[in-house]
């Protein structure tokens, strides 16, 4: 068995980790291109979601390095991931490829069956050598985020510009090339240290820029064109609302052990959409009010063409805009978007943020929130 998986920004780097520890033979899907689109878009049908359509292309990839069975995690609720892998299963089934491809989906339900598929994942490896790859597996993608978050601060503020660039590009060379959860924590470890050995510049105080949306695009570089080493390299720090580590002990760990969740976006959504509505909706408004709070200077909503919950989503943000007085750019990504204009549009958004900063120093209504 040649395990397989959808690529997701770092999720690759985690996943890695949780299989090298458990001796799973697998194939990591090679870093999303256009190639993998290509194929996404050719054999998905036209108005599915971007990333179900990028997954297709990671799977085709993977299986013509010899991959057999493929991973993924399952959902449920209003949107579309709910049925992902029955759209996947079936049009690989028609393109000929013979694979298995099994959900490991929460388990809310049927533990029995959660259970045997990981049985025959993990073979005659015992549950409690899973657990435990389970847990280094989620330190790894904690101490992942947290790498990119020092780098998030680092690169606008640096003296040499593209030495943040270069440092995250040698880690992501490097991560390929070592194996097991240890020696990946390591090169982070090493990674972090020569990332706080950047000369920065004190006097810098960058716009501040929340990113929110659907996850997929948020997380995924090859998807928004490497967002936040874009505003980075014009001087804006980001923030990303959504990450991995986030994904897995909030939204896997805690809700399959009925633990209690830590989600302050959801009280901080509830006078604009108080329910669940699939995807990452909620998430979408109730960050973008902390990041209004929080004294941020705008908030860049991301998205694929044609996701339910964050088009409704995009209806809402303009009464947060309104009410919390933050801008916010919305940017809908799907096969056919030009990396041109979406950086001009980005652009843009950045230089009115920047204009809209003068004046309020100006005019001495700048809120400080760390700037
Ligand atoms: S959240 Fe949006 S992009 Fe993701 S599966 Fe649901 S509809 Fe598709």
């Amino acid at each position: 068995m040649k395990v397989t998986f959808p690529h997701m920004g770092n999720t690759c780097i985690v996943v890695k980790a949780l299989f090298e520890y458990l001796d799973i033979d697998f194939i990591t899907p090679p870093v999303c291109s256009k190639r993998t689109l290509e194929l996404g878009t050719k054999y998905a049908p036209e108005l599915a979601c971007l990333p179900l359509k990028i997954n297709i292309g990671n799977f085709i990839e993977s299986i013509e390095k010899g991959a057999d069975t493929i991973v993924m995690t399952g959902g449920c609720g209003p949107c579309r991931f709910g049925y992902y892998a029955e759209v996947q299963r079936e049009i690989l089934k028609d393109l000929g490829y013979n694979v298995d491809l099994f959900v490991l989906e929460l388990p809310n339900g049927d533990i029995q069956e959660f259970l045997r598929r990981v049985r025959k994942l993990i073979g005659r490896q015992s549950l409690w050598k899973a657990l435990i790859a389970i847990k280094k597996a989620t330190k790894v993608s904690i101490e992942l985020d947290q790498l990119d978050k020092l780098s998030f601060q680092v690169r606008p503020r640096e003296k040499v510009k593209g030495k943040t660039d270069w440092i995250m590009r040698k880690f992501q060379h490097q991560v390929s090339k070592v194996k097991g959860p240890e020696n990946i924590i390591r090169l982070i470890n090493e990674t972090r240290k020569e990332l706080e050995a950047i000369e920065t510049d004190p006097s810098i105080a960058p716009l501040k820029i929340g990113i929110v949306g659907e996850i997929y695009t948020v997380i995924e570089p090859f998807t928004n064109f490497k967002i936040e080493q874009l505003l980075g390299s014009m001087g804006i720090e980001v923030d990303r609302s959504l990450n991995v580590s986030h994904w897995i002990v909030e939204h896997m760990i805690k809700q399959a052990l009925h633990l209690r969740k830590h989600r302050p976006y959801e009280e901080a959504a509830q006078p604009y959409l108080s329910t669940m509505i699939g995807g990452h909706a909620q998430d979408t408004i109730g960050n973008s009010v902390l990041y209004a709070r929080q004294g941020y200077d705008g908030v860049i909503q991301l998205y694929p063409f044609t996701c339910m919950p964050e088009i409704v989503a995009e209806s809402i943000l303009p009464a947060v805009s309104n009410d919390l007085d933050i801008p916010i750019l919305t940017l809908i990504i799907d096969e056919l978007t030009g990396e041109a204009g979406y950086k001009t549009r980005i652009e843009a958004f950045v230089d009115m943020l920047a204009r809209r900063k003068e004046r309020k120093l100006r005019n001495n209504e700048y809120v400080l929130s760390g700037n």
